[in-house]
Order: structure tokens, then C-alpha cells, then sequence
């Protein structure tokens, strides 16, 4: 973490110091916005946390209820979410608060049809990410994002008692095209509206999304026609994976499954309750917290369950549900038209919890999001890059309606499981499935953020589209051990890494300073065209390098101008900038990630962690073209 960047600051180097103009809870209600976003579940508060890091956006978050969250709905943090939470700052938190997951157990009907354990395997595939796969209450990812809102620079906080209901845009406005009726929730005004104008509004308003119907749009998709129950406990029982994730599968009573929670005691379950008829809804059955307790009890059988403390439940049906576009764009109009409204997280597809990704899912959308809009806020993108956000997310939330649907059947199968290579089926599955649960599978399709796979081969272990896969490296200047990916903050900046070739050290004549020289210094280079006069030399696209040789064979002071930046009001020398690969102890990132040795190779990731494009050392054209495609000349 770096700080004092602009002076010696005391105190909390999280909290900065508020920029002018912005509003305080409780001030009245603008009459104009730059971004409105409709609820404060994640992706809302995801979104609200990058859009607050960024003092020339004014951002406003309406939320109906009157207060945080305290208790319920989601609670798995996928090992994806956790590197996206390392961008935010707050992992290491999290890492301490929650239960880690790292074995699943499986349990059946076994001789006498009593429960036995039939299989249990390691939860999180090894190599796959440096973070693990957590769970803890939906409830405090809130609270660290809604810390971050409050400690950044616009001192952002929700306005509670406030709802969307309808919206309109006037495609012939320039500024402030979109009219929002907003209605107070609160007893005092209860109903009261009042209208305010923004640029961009962002749907973050839940599966009921007010904003989804005011731009006409519909989840479609089917449900399972089966109630399941979920509910957060503390009890006291002789079942003897009450600590690990488990899979139970009785003989006759049904399906439930045990999600330890974080603090050591609290357990979550989801019970199989009844089957529903073709046209019942889950409510006209009238079932409770006990029934969902008298069912868990069957299915455990023979061992006991005494719930001491029901902390939270639900019951639900299974949907799996999606939206046709993200955006308020028609396809005929994507060429005249740029978005004005977008949706995001269960505003635009539902599926059952099961599988622990609707809170993953929809965070990922609006990190996909936030950089795009702040991009074109400040004026270093063309709106028309909002495009990419509806095409990108929909294919991801396509992927993850069909995995649901698929998992969903191997859960709630009758069929007698089949046992192949000591895995039975359900166990099997979800072996097979793990770097999908992981959050990992997401690629992005060639296209304006993502370049052709022409270059992949000198670094296979990056794959292009894909979320940068972090390795362990030395900072050079302080030989501090860390993860590469570690630098990539939630802020909005492109990261170019340039991995060097074999025996380049960075001095002066070699491929590396060569790179570095033209970046900083020809007019053509992305970097002199795309960052504003004045702005730091890194303010929109970071460079940092990788080199092959240990931390005591390279001289820092030897290294590109570009590697050694001077920075901020007082111009500071960044000294971050430059990584070894550490061969001797965490592993050599040449090799753990198949980088070319002889040639090295730059690979360019995007303000979301993903892969955007792998380029040869000399490929100056293509990386001129790559950001020329996305970004505004301002010098
Ligand atoms: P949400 O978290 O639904 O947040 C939407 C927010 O928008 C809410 O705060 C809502 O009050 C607000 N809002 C609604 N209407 C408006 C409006 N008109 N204007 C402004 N704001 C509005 N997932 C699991 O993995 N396991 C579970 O057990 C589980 N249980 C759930 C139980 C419930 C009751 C619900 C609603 C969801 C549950 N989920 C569960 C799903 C999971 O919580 C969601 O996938 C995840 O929260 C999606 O995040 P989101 O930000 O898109 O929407």
C-alpha cells in the first residue's frame, strides 16, 4: 500500500481527506446526479465503492430499507471475489472473519439405510488461486465496502428510504438524460416522490428491479417448481462434519446440505422441503422456520440436531432467470446510441444458491462496470465503451444460468448415484465443476477489450480474456516477497507488465528500456497520448516490469526512467515498479506461468483483473492500436 504520496498525511492511511462539493448524509437531494444506483445489496455497493474512490464523480445510492443489512441471504465468497477483494484492500480482512472451505464432504444412505460419509474431497484445486474460498455473512461484505464509500474521497454514504420507482430518457439530451422518480419508504413520507436527473443509472435493485421494467426488461428462464429452505443456526449435534461443507443425501427424507459459518459455531442449511405444484408459489404453502428444522432433523437421521438459536431463515424456490440485454440500448441502435441505463446482479439474472454465486456474480458485474464508467466520466473513454459491459456480463450470467440448471438436476437427483473411480456421481460433479464455482471460467470474446490469441504462446500460464492468474515475485527496490497480482488496485488503471527477455537486466540497449523509452517518450505511444497533461505518468496506464535474474543480481537505479517515476504533488520517486522472479523460495513465475525466456513478452491487463492482451516485447502498432480502441487521446 502506498500513501503520503502527496505529503505526510497521520493517521488512518485508508481514510482520505474530502473533496470539496460532495454531498454529506442528510444534505437534501440534488436536482442533478452523475450516477444514481438503485440498491445497496453487492453489486450496488460494489459499484458505489469504486465510483467514491474518484472525486470529480458525484454519485448518489438509494436503498428502500432503512438501514445495513445485519443477517442473511448469500454467504460464499469464491476465490475469484477474494482476488477481487484484494484489489479493494480488504481480503486480508476477510481472510481473518470467515471460515475457510477447504475440504466437501458427502454423505448418503448406506447399510440399513443409515447415513454414512461416501466421499470427500479438497475444495479448492491446488495452483489455482492464491486465495481461498470463504464463507462469511453477505451482511459484512457489505459493511467493507460501505467502510470504503464512507473513507474515500467523496465521503459517500447510501440515502436510506428511498426507492426507485420509475424512470425515463430523453435520447435528444445531452446532459442528464435520465429523469428518475424516486418515493420515500419511510413512515413520515411514506409515498411522497420526488425527481431527480442523472447521466447514467444503474440498476443494482434486486430480482424485482424497478429500473429493469422502467426500460422494459424481462428475467426469463423457468423454475424448478421445488421449496428448499435456508436457514443460519446454532446447534448442538453428534453429525460429525458439522465443521466441514457437506453434501447429505438420505434414503428417503430427502437432500440438505451443511455450510459452516464463520466464529466457530454458526452453521448454515439448505433443506429440500416439498415439491410445488405447476402454477403454486412457494408462499401459498405456508411453511416456517419449523418445518424447515423438522426436516433437517429427518434427513440427519440417526444423528441428533438440537437448535439452540435460529439466527436467520428463508424459503425459497429455484429460478434460473435472465435478461435479454443489460442495457436500455435496443441492438438496432447500438451504432447510434450509447447506454444510459444499465442493470446489474439478480436485477438481471437469478439462479438458486446453492451453487454460492449470486453475490459472487453480481459483484463481478459491477467490477466489470465501475472502471468503464469512471473511464468515461472523467473523459478518458468514449461512452461507447459502455457497450462491452452488457455483452461481456450477459455471456458470463448465460454461462452461470446453465451451470445452475445443470447442478441443480445432480443435487436434486433420485436416481441411485453411480460410483465411478471411488467418486460417487454428485461428488464426482462437483469435483469437475470446482474451477467454475471458483469464479474462474469467466473469458471474455476477443473483441475491443480483449485481444486475438496471436501471441498467447509466450505466456500460456496468462490466458487472454481470462482473470490475470497472480504469481509470487520479489519487489526489486525492497526485496519485499509478494503476489504480482497484488498491484492491481480497484482504481481504474490499465496495468502493462512487461516481462523481460533472459539476460536483460533493464539497462540501457536492452528490449525493456527500449519498450520503456518509447512508452514514455514518442508521441505515438499510448501512454504520452491517452494521460492528460498533468496527470502523473502513471495515472491511466501503470507500467511494471518482471525480470528473470534474483533481487541482488539487478541494480534499481539502473533501470528505465519509466520504471523510476516521480510522482504526486511533491514528485516522489515510485520505487514499485519493478519485480524479480523469486526462483529460490514461492516459485519462478517464468516458469509457473510458461513465459517465453528468450523473447520475454508484455501483457496487458484490464482495471478488472482480466487478461486484455498478450503482445511481443517490439509490438509497438499493437499496442498502440490495442488502447487506441478504448481510450481518448487528451495530451
Ligand atoms: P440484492 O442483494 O437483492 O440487493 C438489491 C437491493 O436493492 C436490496 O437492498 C433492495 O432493498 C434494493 N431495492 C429493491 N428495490 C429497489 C428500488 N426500487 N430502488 C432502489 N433499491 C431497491 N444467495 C445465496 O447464495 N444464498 C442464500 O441463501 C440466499 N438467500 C437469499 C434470500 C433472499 C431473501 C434474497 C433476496 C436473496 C438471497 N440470495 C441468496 C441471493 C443473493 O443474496 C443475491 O444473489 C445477491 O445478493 C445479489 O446481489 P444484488 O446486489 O444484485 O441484489
Amino acid at each position: 500500500m502506498q500513501y503520503h504520496t502527496h505529503g505526510f498525511n497521520p493517521g488512518d492511511p485508508n481514510v482520505f481527506a474530502a473533496a470539496p462539493g460532495h454531498r454529506r448524509a442528510g444534505d437534501p437531494l440534488p436536482e442533478t446526479i452523475d450516477v444514481l444506483i438503485a440498491g445497496s445489496g453487492p453489486a450496488g455497493l460494489c459499484l458505489a465503492a469504486q465510483l467514491a474512490r474518484e472525486p470529480s464523480i458525484r454519485t448518489m445510492l438509494v436503498e428502500p430499507k432503512f438501514g445495513p443489512m445485519e443477517k442473511g441471504q448469500a454467504d460464499g465468497i469464491s476465490v475469484r471475489s477474494m482476488e477481487m477483494f484484494q484489489a479493494f484492500g480488504f481480503a486480508e480482512k476477510v481472510m481473518r472473519e470467515s471460515v475457510w472451505i477447504n475440504e466437501t464432504t458427502f454423505w448418503a444412505a448406506g447399510a440399513e439405510s443409515l447415513l454414512e460419509r461416501v466421499a470427500r474431497v479438497q475444495d479448492v484445486p491446488d495452483g489455482i488461486s492464491e486465495m481461498p474460498h470463504v464463507l462469511l455473512n453477505q451482511a459484512r461484505v457489505h459493511d467493507m465496502f460501505l467502510d470504503l464509500m464512507r473513507d474515500g474521497p467523496t465521503k459517500l454514504e447510501p440515502d436510506y428510504g428511498l426507492k426507485v420507482v420509475d424512470l425515463e430518457i430523453d435520447p435528444n439530451a445531452k446532459d442528464y438524460p435520465v429523469t428518475v422518480t424516486l418515493e420515500h419508504t419511510d413512515l413520515a413520507r411514506l409515498g411522497q416522490t420526488t425527481q431527480l436527473r442523472a447521466n447514467y443509472v444503474i440498476g443494482c435493485d434486486g430480482a424485482r428491479s424497478s429500473v429493469r421494467k422502467a426500460i422494459g426488461g424481462t428475467l426469463h428462464g423457468d423454475a424448478a417448481h421445488h421449496a428448499w429452505g435456508v436457514m443460519d443456526l446454532l446447534a448442538t449435534t453428534n453429525f460429525p462434519d458439522w465443521r466441514m461443507k457437506s453434501f447429505v443425501r438420505s434414503q428417503d427424507a430427502g437432500i440438505l446440505m451443511v455450510l459452516p459459518r464463520e466464529g466457530g459455531h454458526l452453521v448454515r442449511l439448505y433443506v429440500e422441503l416439498d415439491a410445488l405444484g405447476e402454477h403454486e408459489r412457494v408462499a401459498d404453502r405456508g411453511m416456517g422456520a419449523d418445518d424447515i428444522i423438522a426436516k433437517a432433523q429427518r434427513i440427519f437421521q440417526p444423528f441428533k440436531l438440537d437448535v439452540k438459536d435460529v439466527v436467520w431463515w428463508s424459503i425459497y424456490e429455484i429460478g434460473h432467470r435472465l435478461t435479454d440485454k443489460f442495457d436500455d440500448v435496443p441492438a438496432d441502435q447500438l451504432a447510434t446510441r450509447t447506454p444510459r441505463v444499465m442493470l446489474a446482479g439478480d436485477a438481471c439474472h437469478t439462479h438458486s444458491p446453492k451453487a454460492g454465486q449470486g453475490m459472487n456474480v453480481s459483484m463481478g458485474d459491477t467490477f466489470n462496470l465501475g472502471w468503464k464508467l469512471i473511464s468515461v466520466l472523467t473523459g478518458r473513454a468514449d461512452p461507447a465503451l459502455l457497450h462491452s459491459y452488457s455483452g461481456e456480463r450477459r455471456a458470463a450470467a448465460q454461462g452461470l444460468v446453465e451451470f445452475d440448471h445443470k447442478w441443480a438436476r445432480v443435487v436434486g437427483s433420485k436416481a441411485p448415484d453411480t460410483v465411478t473411480d471411488g467418486l460417487p456421481r454428485v461428488a464426482r460433479e462437483f469435483v469437475n465443476n470446482l474451477p467454475f464455482t471458483c469464479g474462474l471460467t469467466v473469458q471474455y470474446e476477443p473483441g475491443l477489450l480483449t485481444g486475438a490469441q496471436l501471441h498467447q504462446h509466450l505466456a500460456k500460464g496468462f490466458e487472454i480474456g481470462k482473470r490475470f492468474h497472480s504469481a509470487p515475485v520479489v519487489r526489486l527496490a525492497d526485496a519485499k516477497p509478494m503476489h504480482l497480482g497484488h498491484c492491481v488496485d480497484a482504481d481504474a488503471r490499465f496495468r502493462l507488465f512487461i516481462f523481460a527477455p533472459a539476460n536483460d537486466t533493464g539497462t540501457h540497449g536492452g528490449a525493456v528500456d527500449a519498450l520503456c523509452s518509447w512508452l514514455q517518450n514518442d508521441a505515438a505511444s499510448p501512454i504520452c497520448r491517452f494521460t492528460a497533461t498533468g496527470e502523473d505518468i502513471d495515472a491511466v496506464i501503470d507500467v511494471r516490469a518482471v525480470f528473470q535474474q534474483g533481487f541482488r543480481a539487478l541494480d534499481y537505479t539502473a533501470m528505465p526512467a519509466l520504471l523510476r517515476p516521480h510522482v504526486g504533488r511533491l514528485g516522489l520517486c515510485d520505487y514499485e515498479k519493478v519485480f524479480c522472479a523469486d526462483a529460490t523460495r514461492a516459485g519462478d513465475i517464468f516458469d509457473m506461468r510458461q513465459i517465453d525466456r528468450a523473447n520475454g513478452c508484455i501483457v496487458i491487463v484490464r482495471p478488472d483483473q482480466y487478461v486484455g492482451h498478450i503482445l511481443p516485447l517490439d509490438a509497438r502498432d499493437g499496442l498502440s492500436a490495442y488502447f487506441a480502441n478504448i481510450l481518448r487521446a487528451r495530451s
